[in-house]
């Protein structure tokens, strides 16, 4: 599923993509191609081999959900549930869409640091703490 988001991302939906920063509410207003295999596919295929039932697949998609509009709301809110330990931050989302490099784990960001696509996001960050750590001196 990671490897078909790089696929979806940066053959298919990227040269087509105009807004650059996230959008809450835009989060489920995608391509036609990105809405099939990036979104609805990776979603439904876990509870679909582990043969969930109906009510725990409506739960699943209201966490999905929840998880997709935190992670493109804007904010890096300190008290979301959705980005501590392997979860990944709207930070790192934010910075997915803002500069379209890497970081294209939306729920989890294991495959991101496997694969090492998150390295540029990393050396953002690296950099923006070190600009205000030198900030704080002045
Ligand atoms: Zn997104």
């Amino acid at each position: 599923m990671f490897a078909l988001c790089v696929f979806v991302h940066t053959v298919c939906v990227w040269p087509l993509l105009t807004l650059l920063a996230p959008l809450a509410v835009a989060s489920e207003y995608t391509h036609p191609v990105e809405s099939c295999l990036g979104n609805i596919l990776p979603v439904l295929v876990g509870p679909f081999v582990a043969g969930c039932n109906f009510a725990t697949l409506q739960v699943w998609l209201w966490l999905r959900m929840l998880k997709t509009a935190d992670a493109h709301c804007g904010y890096a809110l300190p008290f979301s549930p959705f980005g501590f330990g392997p979860l990944n931050e709207a930070r790192r989302h934010d910075f997915h869409h803002e500069k379209g490099v890497g970081s294209f784990g939306s729920f989890f960001k294991f495959w991101d640091q496997v694969c090492g696509t998150d390295s540029a996001y990393l050396s953002f960050r690296k950099k923006k703490e070190e600009k205000e750590a030198e900030r704080k001196r002045i």
